[in-house]
């Protein structure tokens, strides 16, 4: 999937990752399922995942979860 900029930015005001019981707030922006971030560099350990309750999960028919541990829609799609 190509991702621009604008996208990225549209996905990232919809992502309620720092509603999610496995948030750890390092100064992160969320949007992992976007390829352009992928894993976080400081969530480490999986406490449930909100993505299912995500607009922007829902437009992108997404079906994974967990992106911030697993990485991308994309990089678990492989
Ligand atoms: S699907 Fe998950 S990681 Fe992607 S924007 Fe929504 S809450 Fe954030
Ligand atoms: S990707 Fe899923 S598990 Fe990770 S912080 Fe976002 S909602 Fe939580």
């Amino acid at each position: 999937m190509e991702i621009n900029v604008n996208y990225a930015d549209e996905v990232l005001g919809m992502c309620i990752c720092m509603t999610c019981p496995s948030w750890v707030n390092c100064g992160e922006k969320g949007g992992y399922c976007l390829s352009m971030f992928g894993k976080s560099a400081c969530i480490k350990d999986e406490k449930g995942c909100v993505c299912l309750q995500c607009q922007a999960f829902k437009r992108a028919g997404l079906s994974q979860i967990s992106f911030c541990t697993r990485g991308s829609a994309d990089e678990q799609s492989k």
